[in-house]
């Protein structure tokens, strides 16, 4: 005799009761419904996009252990998600997805397990035993105390640092940091974040850039799930949103942007900004955004001068335990005028050719570094190259990187390699998806795509990256 849902899930949820700790069981399982049973096709309601997402992200081996356990190799899932508003007019919202841990991959290569597999992926959401907690997607090395105040951030510094002690409660609110790319601002309202989170642990802050905001909106209005995606942001007590320039490309997520902003700012919520431009001077933006934005404050940030730029080197090598003759520094300082990322970099390549010569940090050498560094690229560098230079870090032989294969290290490597690729070289992305085995653009965008998200959310990942592209640049020289 054919078993029915109601047996299967039953069958099901006593094997989870006694592998899931109670608390967990409790919030995640028993709300679930069993709801069909069609050729070995389980469908479970569940009450919103959120929870399907849950599940998905952190019981979806075990969901699919033990459903394979009662129906077999074949055994699938499908979710159906039931959004009750309670409003008797209102019928409740029903929407049917699948299972995407059950799947089963055909031949064709799968290249982007992460991208694939889920969809709809909320990042944010952490384990959390009684009440989800969101990730605030920091990064703890901004803080203030690592910020140098110079009169070319002094009013925006002052002003994150005001916004900080009171979020929500000053009327700068939105704080708009705006500028040139590198002269700190991720940095600024990053440390905001931080900021709050170390004096107010309770607060909610998040921190996303425009284009992830903009990707999520994206999936989730493909999958019909606006309502979620405004709701979620909705909850946030600090919300910094850096790089709003991108939204430009983006007229549906400004719409949904728009709800999320006059929501918080009525509720007394703090939201942060950053931009390349003045609130005023951004192009493709709806004009109500930006009336918005100019509410509250539009701080600048500028290139730094000569002394701030000595007291970044300073405090940067002194993080780093890192030691170099004044006259140095003074050297970096002065031929570095361009903003602080440069110096950076300036910096780190000026150590890296230390070592890899083996030789002390003196004037002579910083001379050759930064005569290099300041005509960037001067070398023309190959897609070849870095393919050659990722095989060599990774230990990947080079015919598997063109190859089609699935095999994690080498997938990982390609992506990569992809995404050097469309850092360093002026080859169009077709371009560089024929120098992998004739790959299309699609799967370069996509593998750019993967690996900054990797990057996001992954340390070591980060690492791994962040050495390869320094090996890249010190190549170009
Ligand atoms: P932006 O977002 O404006 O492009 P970032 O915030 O990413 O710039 O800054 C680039 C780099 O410079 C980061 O590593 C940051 O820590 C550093 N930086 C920028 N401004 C300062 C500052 N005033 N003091 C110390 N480090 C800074
Ligand atoms: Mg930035």
């Amino acid at each position: 005799m054919d078993k029915t849902h109601e047996k299967v899930w039953n069958n099901c949820l006593a094997i989870i009761k006694d592998i899931v700790e109670w608390q967990h069981f409790k919030t995640w399982f028993e709300p679930i419904k069993p709801a069909a049973l069609k050729d070995k096709v389980l469908t479970i309601q569940v009450p919103s996009q959120f929870f399907y997402e849950y599940l998905e992200e952190h019981y979806v081996n075990l969901l699919a252990k033990t459903l394979k356990r009662e129906l077999g190799k074949e055994a699938r899932l499908e979710y159906r998600i039931m959004v009750d508003s309670g409003n008797e007019k209102n019928k409740p919202l029903t929407m049917d997805i699948p299972g995407h841990g059950f799947k089963t991959y055909s031949n064709n290569e799968m290249d982007f397990p992460l991208v694939i597999s889920n969809p709809v992926k909320n990042p944010f959401v952490i384990p959390g035993l009684k009440k989800m907690q969101i990730d605030p997607q920091l990064n703890p090395i901004y803080s203030f105390e690592s910020f140098i105040e110079g009169d070319c951030n002094r009013v925006a510094r002052r002003a994150g640092k005001t916004v900080a002690e009171k979020p929500g409660a000053t009327s700068f609110n939105p704080l708009v940091i705006y500028g040139g790319v590198g002269l700190g601002k991720t940095h600024l309202a990053q440390a905001i974040g931080n900021e709050v989170k170390r004096s107010n642990p309770n607060k909610v802050v998040l921190y996303v850039s425009s284009e992830k905001f903009i990707n999520q909106f994206q999936d989730h209005s493909r999958n019909n799930a606006i309502n979620d995606f405004i709701h979620f942001y909705q909850m946030i007590d600090v919300l910094v949103i850096d790089d709003v320039q991108f939204f430009n490309r983006a007229e549906k997520s400004q719409d949904a942007l728009f709800a999320i902003f006059n929501h918080l700012h009525q509720s007394g919520k703090q939201l942060i900004l950053t931009s390349d431009k003045s609130p005023k001077d951004l192009e493709g933006v709806q004009e109500r955004l930006l009336s918005r934005f100019r509410w509250g404050l539009s701080a600048d940030m500028q290139v730094p001068d000569y002394e701030t730029r000595i007291e970044i080197l300073e405090k940067k090598m002194k993080n780093d335990g890192l030691e170099m003759p004044k006259e140095v520094v003074k050297y970096i300082a002065y031929n570095i005028q361009s903003n602080v990322r440069e110096l950076e970099g300036a910096l780190i390549s000026l150590l890296a050719q230390s070592s890899l010569n083996k030789r002390e940090i003196d004037l002579e050498l910083a001379k050759k570094v930064l005569r290099n560094f300041v005509k960037t690229s001067s070398k023309e560098i190959t897609i070849e190259t870095i393919q050659k230079m990722v095989c060599d870090y990774f230990d990947v032989p080079y015919e598997r990187l063109l190859q089609k294969t699935r095999k994690r290290e080498v997938v990982q490597a390609r992506q990569i390699t992809m995404y050097l690729a469309k850092l360093f070289t002026k080859n169009s992305l077709k371009t560089i998806g024929e120098h992998f085995g004739g790959r299309d653009h699609t799967t370069v965008i996509h593998s750019c795509q993967t690996v900054k998200d990797l990057m996001d959310t992954d340390g070591m990942f980060r690492e791994s990256v962040m050495e390869l592209q320094q090996k890249v640049q010190l190549a170009a020289m």
